[in-house]
């Protein structure tokens, strides 16, 4: 799943490549990925492309006139960028991976693609980003957020760290993936409950974001944006490595698992040396 430092690179690289050029037109292939219909897709041919930008995890790509093409990538929805496309025939409403195309007036552009059967990518073609609810609903940006707005933020809601690092509403941009990364990095329990973080820990925590974000955010710029997909798993120290060895001190990175989703973090870096008890189980423990 896309997460702020991908989303970020491919604002990053849309603002390179795509800024200045003019749309020849935009193609809707999976109708339900588009959750607005007024202004129409229509509305998009003829305007240039101002800008790209991120709002938390959304990929906002800006027209002249003020127009803006909001996407939600969703757990496997991507953007890919082609410097041509096989044919000008118009897409037509399908069941293949491409939901959205915008061909531009050099003749490249790019699609919307989205893999597997659960469709989950959001479209949104707005006159104001903050219309769109998910955006309108995001926490300070986790990039961006000092140590003050950060710990407001995570001490605003009681809960799980894991749970609440992940929280749109709490904090945008952060997802399942590099929550466990900084989690792993600031040596602290995913479990660990917000309203009992020292100010140590809460310091600790602010900085591990910025580093994990940022330094992911590095590796992933300059790919392109065909390739930067692949590029996350390359940098992780614990998420998707249960069973390897921790690169920081070597012990076994470990699971747990929950009904659609699990996290993964090291014994020795975050819990003492405890293994975590399954969630299901220590429910019935505690
Ligand atoms: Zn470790």
């Amino acid at each position: 799943m896309p997460e702020l430092p991908e989303v970020e690179a491919l604002a990053g690289y849309l603002r390179q490549r795509a800024v200045g050029r003019r749309v020849d037109r935009l193609e809707v292939a999976a109708i339900s990925a588009l959750k607005t219909y007024d202004p129409a897709p229509t509305a998009v041919a003829g305007r240039t492309v101002t800008d790209a930008r991120r709002h938390g995890k959304f990929l906002d790509v800006v027209f002249d006139g003020d127009l803006h093409l909001v996407v939600h990538l969703a757990r496997a929805g991507w953007l890919h960028y082609r410097e041509a496309f096989a044919s000008t025939v118009p897409l037509r409403p399908g069941k293949g991976p491409i939901a959205l195309r915008v061909r531009l007036d050099d003749g490249s552009g790019f699609d919307l693609t989205e893999a597997g059967t659960q469709k989950k990518l959001a479209v949104y073609l707005v006159t104001d980003p903050q219309t769109v609810p998910g955006v309108a609903k995001l926490g300070p940006d986790a990039l961006a957020a000092d140590l003050a707005a950060f710990a407001g933020a995570l001490r605003s809601r009681r809960g799980q760290v894991k749970g609440v690092l992940t929280d749109q509403a709490v904090l945008a941009g952060v997802g399942n993936a590099y929550s466990d990364e900084i989690l792993h990095a600031a040596k602290l329990s995913p479990f660990a409950l917000t309203d009992r973080l020292t100010d140590d820990q809460m310091a600790t925590l602010h900085a591990a974001t910025r580093r994990v974000l940022g330094d992911a955010v590095t590796r992933s710029l300059g790919q392109r944006a065909a390739e930067l997909k692949g590029e996350k798993r390359s940098g992780l120290k614990v998420h998707a490595r249960t069973g390897l060895p921790c690169p920081v001190c070597g012990d076994t990175v470990r699971e747990v698992s929950f009904a659609d989703s699990s996290l993964q973090y090291c014994p020795t870096c975050q819990t003492g040396g405890k293994p975590l008890a399954d969630r299901r189980l220590s429910k019935l423990v505690r």
